[in-house]
C-alpha cells in the first residue's frame, strides 16, 4: 500500500506548510492547492473531480470569512478536509434495502479482497437490522470458497446455498439459490474472485447479473491496495454495467485506503461499508469524515 498511504502523507505535508507558515497569503494557499492536487492526481483521483475540488477549496479560502474561535490557519486546513469529505460524498450512503420485498446483493471483486469473508459480515449486519438474510455460493473455482461460507454461514445461523457437488454453473447455483431461499428478505451472492483467465471472469459476471437481476452490485475492494484498486473497479465496472456501491476491506491495518478513493472516483460509486477485522462483526457503515482522518493521520 505504498501509493495510498503517500496520497495521505503527501495532503499533510501540503497542509504543514500552512501550519508550519508564519503568514498565509494567497501565494501559498495556491502552492499548497497545486500540493494537494498533484497528491490526488498521482493517486489515480479524477482530474477533472480534483480540478473542481481545488477551485472550491481556493474559492473559500480566500473569501470566506474566519469562523469565531479559528485561526486563518485553522479555517484554511477545515477547508481541505471538508472538500475532501464532499469528494468522497460527504454524509456517507447508506445501504438501501426494501422490507416490502426481496432484496438481492451481488458480491464481486478479486480474490483475496476479501469478499467471501464479507458475504458473511454483510449477513450479519442485515441480521442485527431485524431481516433475514440468506448466503449463495457462486464461487466454483476457489476449492475451499464454499466449505468456508458454510462454515461462517454456520457460525451466525444464516441459511445457505451452494453445490457441494460441484455439476453446477454459477449461474445455476445462483438461480436455483434464489428459488431455495425465497424466504428471506436479503439474499447475498458471493461470486468467483479468479477464473482460468480474467475474461472469464469477468464474462461470467455478467452473465450472474443478468441471471439474478440484483438490487445492488458491491465490489469488494482490498483497502490496501493503491493504483490496482482504481483499475480493478473499472474493469468490473466495464463488466457488470453498473457498481452500486464499494466494500473497502482489510482498513483494521495500517492501510489508509488512498486506493479505494481512487476506485470511487473512477466508477463514481460510494463506499458503503469498511471491513475492519476478520470476524463477522467486524463490519462499518462507511463515514467520510472518519476515512479523511484516518487517510490524513
Ligand atoms: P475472497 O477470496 O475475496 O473471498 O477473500 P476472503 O474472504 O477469503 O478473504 C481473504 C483474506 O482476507 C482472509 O484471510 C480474510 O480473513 C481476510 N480479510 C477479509 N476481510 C478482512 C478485513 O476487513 N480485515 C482483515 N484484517 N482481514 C480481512
Amino acid at each position: 500500500g505504498i501509493m495510498l498511504d503517500k496520497l495521505g502523507q503527501n495532503i499533510s505535508s501540503a497542509l504543514n506548510k500552512i501550519k508550519n507558515a508564519t503568514f498565509v497569503d494567497k501565494k501559498l494557499i495556491k502552492e499548497v492547492i497545486k500540493d494537494i492536487q498533484k497528491a490526488l492526481i498521482q493517486a489515480d483521483v479524477n482530474v477533472k473531480l480534483v480540478f473542481k475540488m481545488s477551485k472550491e477549496i481556493e474559492k473559500r479560502a480566500i473569501n470566506e470569512d474566519i469562523p469565531k474561535g479559528l485561526s486563518k490557519k485553522e479555517h484554511i486546513i477545515k477547508i481541505v478536509y471538508e472538500e475532501l469529505v464532499k469528494l468522497l460524498g460527504e454524509e456517507g450512503q447508506k445501504l438501501e434495502l426494501n422490507p416490502k420485498k426481496q432484496n438481492i446483493i451481488l458480491l464481486v471483486g478479486i480474490q483475496g479482497s476479501g469478499k467471501t469473508t464479507s458475504a458473511a459480515k454483510l449477513a450479519r449486519y442485515i441480521q442485527k437490522r431485524g431481516l433475514k438474510p440468506g448466503l449463495i455460493a457462486a464461487d466454483i473455482y476457489r476449492p475451499a470458497a464454499y466449505q468456508q461460507l458454510k462454515q461462517l454461514a454456520e457460525k451466525i445461523h444464516v441459511p445457505l446455498y451452494g453445490d457441494e457437488t460441484k455439476t453446477k454453473t454459477p449461474m445455476e447455483i445462483a438461480k436455483e439459490g434464489i428459488k431455495n431461499l425465497k424466504k428471506m428478505d436479503v439474499l447475498i451472492i458471493d461470486t468467483a474472485g479468479r477464473h482460468k483467465e480474467e475474461t472469464g471472469l469477468l464474462e461470467e459476471m455478467k452473465q450472474i447479473k443478468d441471471v439474478v437481476n440484483p438490487d445492488e452490485i458491491i465490489l469488494v475492494i482490498d483497502g490496501t491496495l493503491g493504483q490496482q484498486a482504481k483499475n480493478q473497479a473499472k474493469a468490473f465496472k466495464d463488466a457488470v454495467g453498473e457498481i452500486g456501491s464499494i466494500l473497502v476491506t482489510k482498513l483494521d491495518g495500517s492501510a489508509k485506503g488512498g486506493g479505494a478513493l481512487s476506485a470511487v472516483a473512477e466508477i463514481n460509486a460510494p463506499i458503503k461499508f469498511i471491513g475492519t477485522g476478520e470476524n463477522v462483526d467486524d463490519l462499518e457503515p462507511f463515514d467520510p469524515n472518519k476515512f479523511i482522518s484516518r487517510l490524513l493521520g
